[in-house]
Formats: C-alpha cells, sequence, structure tokens
C-alpha cells in the first residue's frame, strides 16, 4: 500500500511538473477542438448573422476588451438568448461598469456574460427587483445559487440595451473559464464559427523607439513614425544602438465598419523571431498592465496607442509569447538588417511591413536630457516613499513598470478655493499599476473639515479624488500622476426633474429626473412616492435617475406624491418634494 501511496504521489509530481510544460504548448499551439464537438455546443446570444463592433483584446483604456460587442442595430430591444444550458450564477444592476448583466454557469466548465442589457427577461426581473426591494436599494451584484434560475440554451435572458458604462446599444458577451473567471477569445477556443473575415488586418503605424539607460533609468523617445508602413523593404531607417517598435494596427472584418482588434503580432530580425505575442486569456487582474503593454506616454500626448515589443520589468502579462530581450532589438554591426512585422486575425489573415534598419554611426539619436538632479529615483520592485514639507506620498511595489526619476514639487497656479499648495506629482505621462498613497497638509476652519477633499486639476478641470482628514491633513489613494491641492466641497448636487409639479405623466412608462453634483459626486439617494420607498434607477453617464412606472406598487389615475433626496460625497444633501399624476 505504502508502495502505490508513493508511486502515486510520484505521478503526481510529475504531473504536476508537467503542467506548466502542457499549458504552454496549448498557448503556443492553441487546439483547434473539432468543429462537431463545439459547433453545437454555444449558440450565438442573438438571432441573425452576427456582426461585431469590438471583439477579444481591444486596447481599451487601463484596460483589454474581455469579449465581444455584438452589433444590435443601434437600439435597444434585441432579443439576448442562453448561449447554452446551465444556471444563472449572478446578476448585477449597476450605474456604471456592465450595468444590467447577467452570468450564466454551464456544466462544461465556462461561464458567459451578457452585459450593458436593457431588461432582465421576466423571471430575472422579478429576481432582482424582490432583492432591490428587500434592500432599497438599486445596485445589486447577486450570487445565485445553483438551483434557483435554472436556464436552458436559447432561453431568454433580457433585450440588449446601453445600461452602465456603455456608449451606444450594443451586447457585450464574454465566454469566461469559470474556474478563474478569466475571458476567453471564444473563436481561438472554437465555440464559435468565425465571422466572415475575408480582409487582412490594416497595420496603421509603426514607430521606432531609442532606448537607452542612463543610472539604470531607461529614457526612451519616438524618432521614427511611418503612417503608411511599406510592404516591402524599401527604405532605410537609421537606428541607435538599441530600440525598439511600436505598433498600432487593427482587424477589418466583413459586413461592419468597426476596427477590431487583432489576434497576434510577430517581429522578426533578419528571419528570426524577436517579439511574438497573442491576445488570449487575459485574467481581470492583469489587465491594467496595458499601460505597459502600449506606449503610454504616446497616448497621453498624441492619444496614438502604439504597442510596443519593449516588456518592462515590472510588466506581469501573460500575452508574450517569444522574446528575446524584452523586446529589444540591438544591432551587432552597421550593417542592414531587415525588420518584418507580421500581425493575423482570428481567421488567421495576416498583414506584414517590412523595413531595412542600420546602426548610425556617429551620435545616437536624441534623446531627452535626464535631469537626474532635481529627481526622486523610484523603482518598480521596491516601494518609494517621499516626504516633503506639507506632502507625503507612498508608491507600493509594483506601482511603476520600471524605474523613473519623478518631479515632485509645488507649483505656481494654485486656483481659487484652495486650502494648500498646488502639488505636482510627476506627469500623468508616466502610468502608475497600483495606487500611490498621497497626503497633503491643509489649513481648514474645523467647520469645513467634513467638507475637505484632494482634487486634481488637468488644465483647468478640476475633479475630486475623495481623501480623508487626519492629523491636519487629508490623505487619499490616487492611481495616475498630476496636480493635486486640497479644496472642500459644501455644494449640494443639483436635482431638475423632467416634468412641471404636477404634471399628467399618465402616457408615459417612465419618470426622469437629471441629478448633477460639482465636485465630489453622487453618494447615496432615495426616492418615495407616496410615503413608500421607490427604485430609481441610477444612469450615471446621462446623469439621470429614473424610475419605471409599475402599476403594482402605485394606483395608476391619480396624483401621487415624490420625495427625493441626493447626497453628494460630502454629506451635502439636496430634496425635491413634487407631485405628479399617473
Ligand atoms: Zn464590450
Amino acid at each position: 500500500m505504502l508502495h502505490t501511496g508513493t508511486l502515486a504521489n510520484d505521478t503526481l509530481g510529475l504531473l504536476k511538473t508537467l503542467i506548466p510544460f502542457l499549458y504552454s504548448i496549448l498557448f503556443l499551439f492553441p487546439v483547434n477542438v473539432p468543429a462537431q464537438e463545439t459547433a453545437h455546443y454555444f449558440r450565438w446570444p442573438v438571432d441573425g448573422t452576427v456582426s461585431l463592433s469590438a471583439n477579444y483584446g481591444e486596447l481599451r483604456s487601463n484596460h483589454f476588451h474581455a469579449g465581444l460587442d455584438i452589433r444590435v442595430g443601434g437600439v435597444p430591444g434585441m432579443p439576448v438568448y442562453a448561449a447554452a444550458g446551465g444556471y444563472v450564477s449572478r446578476i448585477v444592476a449597476r450605474p456604471n461598469g456592465y450595468g444590467r448583466a447577467v452570468y450564466i454557469t454551464h456544466p462544461n466548465g465556462t461561464t458567459s456574460v451578457y452585459a450593458h442589457l436593457h431588461t432582465f427577461a421576466p423571471a430575472l426581473e422579478a429576481y432582482i427587483r424582490a432583492i432591490q426591494y428587500a434592500r432599497q436599494r438599486y445596485t445589486v451584484d447577486e450570487q445565485v445559487a445553483e438551483g434557483a434560475l435554472p436556464v436552458k440554451k436559447g432561453e431568454l435572458v433580457g433585450a440588449a440595451g446601453n445600461s452602465g458604462s456603455s456608449a451606444g446599444a450594443h451586447l457585450h458577451f464574454e465566454i469566461r473559464h469559470t474556474a478563474t473567471e478569466t475571458p476567453c477569445n471564444v473563436f481561438s477556443y472554437g465555440y464559435y464559427p468565425l465571422p466572415a473575415d475575408t480582409y487582412p488586418p490594416v497595420i496603421r503605424n509603426v514607430a521606432f523607439f531609442s532606448f537607452r539607460q542612463q543610472d539604470g533609468i531607461p529614457y526612451t523617445a519616438n524618432f521614427y513614425e511611418h503612417s503608411k508602413p511599406p510592404r516591402r523593404i524599401k527604405q532605410t531607417i537609421h537606428v541607435p544602438a538599441t530600440f525598439y517598435i511600436g505598433i498600432d494596427a487593427y482587424d477589418a472584418q466583413n459586413g461592419t465598419p468597426a476596427k477590431l482588434a487583432v489576434n497576434r503580432v510577430l517581429v522578426t530580425l533578419d528571419g528570426a523571431t524577436v517579439f511574438s505575442c497573442r491576445f488570449e486569456d487575459i485574467p481581470f487582474d492583469a489587465v491594467r498592465y496595458i499601460n505597459s503593454a502600449i506606449a503610454y506616454e504616446e497616448r497621453q500626448r498624441n492619444n496614438k496607442v502604439f504597442l510596443k515589443t519593449y516588456i518592462e520589468p515590472g510588466n506581469k502579462l501573460g500575452i508574450y509569447r517569444d522574446v528575446k530581450n524584452n523586446g529589444l532589438l540591438s544591432l551587432p554591426d552597421t550593417l542592414p538588417h531587415a525588420v518584418e512585422i507580421k500581425v493575423f486575425d482570428d481567421a488567421g489573415n495576416v498583414a506584414a511591413a517590412a523595413f531595412t534598419v542600420q546602426k548610425k554611426t556617429g551620435n545616437p539619436a536624441s534623446l531627452p536630457a535626464p535631469e537626474t538632479a532635481a529627481l526622486i529615483t523610484a523603482h518598480d520592485d521596491r516601494p518609494t516613499t517621499i516626504v516633503k514639507d506639507g506632502l507625503s506620498v507612498a508608491i507600493p511595489k509594483g506601482a511603476l513598470y520600471k524605474p523613473a526619476g519623478l518631479f515632485i514639487d509645488t507649483i505656481a497656479g494654485k486656483p481659487g478655493g484652495a486650502y494648500s499648495s498646488l502639488w505636482r506629482i510627476h506627469t500623468p505621462e508616466t502610468p502608475l499599476h497600483y495606487a500611490m498613497t498621497l497626503k497633503i497638509a491643509a489649513d481648514i476652519p474645523g467647520t469645513l473639515v467634513p467638507k475637505a477633499l484632494i482634487a486634481g486639476m488637468d488644465g483647468s478641470h478640476t475633479y475630486s479624488c475623495g481623501g480623508q482628514w487626519k492629523n491636519n491633513a487629508v490623505e487619499t489613494s490616487i492611481r495616475s500622476f498630476g496636480d493635486f491641492f486640497v479644496t472642500v466641497d459644501t455644494i449640494a448636487p443639483v436635482i431638475t426633474p423632467a416634468f412641471a409639479k404636477g404634471a399628467n405623466l399618465g402616457r408615459q412608462t417612465q419618470l426622469k429626473i437629471n441629478i448633477t453634483d460639482d465636485l465630489s459626486g453622487i453618494g447615496t439617494y432615495s426616492g418615495y412616492i407616496d410615503n413608500e420607498w421607490a427604485l430609481f434607477e441610477y444612469d450615471e453617464k446621462n446623469r439621470r435617475l429614473l424610475y419605471t412606472f409599475d402599476a403594482k406598487r402605485i394606483r395608476r389615475g391619480r396624483q401621487h406624491r415624490l420625495l427625493l433626496s441626493v447626497t453628494d460625497n460630502r454629506g451635502n444633501t439636496a430634496t425635491l418634494q413634487t407631485a405628479f399624476t399617473w
């Protein structure tokens, strides 16, 4: 028995050793699951020909797009169906993010996600509404036990819409690995047939970035950009000793005007691969590394998004496959060398651009002179604390992607209403992966202390960064560098109903009320109709509260009293008392 146990342990040990290896093989050579095995497991969540406005891996602000955006004709209402059988495992209603969303867990180890819904199917609507009324709160994010809401393949889930942080009606659809919650590229797994795609991707821009280090701090500069990259080698680019490449590419598919994401990028130097990556299985806790994967400065300055070949030391993304020397290219001599860039879409269509590169003799490309004396060196692999008179900044380990020289000082231009100096905490052109803790000392009259907050200044625009009063300073967590000062918010939100007092709304389905706040933002709200709590949905992007008339809860054909109160994040409250007929 003992012997058998040892053998079993050995086998287990060997398996454990092999798993990462097998895993890497799977990633390098995605298994093409035979069509007949999967083609019938999932159905599309909408009827008709599927056309996409976004796909997996799109380079978005602070994240990679996690699924497919399915076009629904530009208006809310298209029926959405369960992609396969299973059970509703999570149901969400919130003013931002995915808005109204349904998660269905399937027996094959996947979970499908349907987001930005306009409405839920009646059974789901009843389920979530009961929770909302019980808690007297619109926002719900509820895990649902298996057995409570079983779903058959093709059963109605709801109607596609524009709820949450959505810029137009569409269905955001994902398939996740249930165990890890990591969204996958459904086409790499063969879960769906590829949409018609006879077009190759387009390489829109190629940038060459020079790279050098001084005192361990890397300095890069964009020294070359080609808006129509040559398919064939016909141009020699004079490069510094060490450089990397930035690629701006998109994919086109039949039947959609959308510029979609490419699936794979490959760079070769004299025919040998120096960089490759594939947009696959990006876990949610890694999506923010996009700020290291792209040329972030370039995006902040010029709103251009280049995927870099250079992998910074603090970049923990798993998209990279075959990368030499962290993607930095160095030429061994002053002879001409060939660089080729290839991008592939999900269907395997390819676009290529080729360049001849030659090492510059004499002075390398000009770079901004590092002013190390004025800067504070911070590192990616250890925390940094900076204390100055009236200021403290704590940057955690891993918040930076590479060592940086930080500029931190007071600057002129303190705005009216400031109770502290105006502090420049480096520049928003440098990304922060984790939040820094910022403390700014302020001299505030005691009565105003509960109203104090840290505000950021972006040109003439002031925005709240929140914070708490501690030891004569306001302390908060901020995930971007910039200019900051302490101010107070003493102004209540503004409530503007979209109807006149006493109006007859008998033909309407919803009550609409606009709410805005000047600085700290909407914190809480509550609405009562005829003294009963009423379910007002907060639509954050449109700064609006919506109540859908519900004949089960208010009596038709009468005048009703409405009492609404809205409080901002500094405790300033506005109330509205009005009446309407419905
Ligand atoms: Zn989406």
